[in-house]
C-alpha cells in the first residue's frame, strides 16, 4: 500500500479515532479507506442509471462566516437546466439553508453533488435521488 499525506481539521482527525476505536477498527487508516470507498460507490448504483432522476440536496452553512451563498447562487446559474426548483432560508442562530431539487441524470445530479460537497464553509449536504417514472416502487 501507498501511504499518502492527508490535511484534514484535528476535530474530524479527533472523531475518525473515536470511531475507529468504538467501531473495532485497526485505525484511522482502515476508517478513511472505507469511507473513500463509500464515497466512490455512492452514485454507481444501477437501478438509478439511464433513467430520468428527481435529487432533493439540502446544504447548511453559516451566513457570518463563508461566502458560500455566492458560491449556492453560482451554481444556481450553471446548472439552470438541472435545478428545478431552489429555496433560502434561515435557521438557527446564524445558519443559511439551502435545498435545491434537480431533475436529470444520476451523472448529472452525482456532479452537482460533488460541487457542493466541494464549497468551502459548508457545515452539512444532505441529498436523496428518486427515479420520476418510479417504475421500480413498491405498491
Ligand atoms: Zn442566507
Amino acid at each position: 500500500m501507498t501511504v499518502a499525506s492527508v490535511s484534514m481539521p484535528q476535530e474530524l482527525l479527533d472523531r475518525i479515532d473515536e470511531f475507529a476505536d468504538e467501531h473495532g477498527y485497526t485505525g484511522r487508516s482502515e476508517v478513511l479507506r472505507e469511507g473513500a470507498r463509500n464515497l466512490l460507490g455512492e452514485f454507481e448504483d444501477k437501478q438509478l442509471e439511464d433513467r430520468q432522476l428527481i435529487g432533493v440536496i439540502t446544504v447548511l452553512f453559516d451566513f457570518e462566516t463563508t461566502n458560500a451563498e455566492q458560491r449556492m447562487m453560482n451554481l444556481r446559474h450553471e446548472y439552470e437546466g438541472l435545478v428545478k426548483s431552489n429555496f433560502h432560508n434561515h435557521v438557527g442562530d446564524h445558519q443559511c439553508m439551502e435545498l435545491f431539487v434537480l431533475e436529470g441524470s444520476l451523472e448529472e445530479i452525482s456532479a452537482f453533488v460533488g460541487k457542493v460537497r466541494a464549497t468551502k464553509g459548508t457545515t452539512t449536504v444532505d441529498y436523496s435521488v428518486t427515479p420520476v417514472d418510479a417504475s421500480d416502487a413498491v405498491v
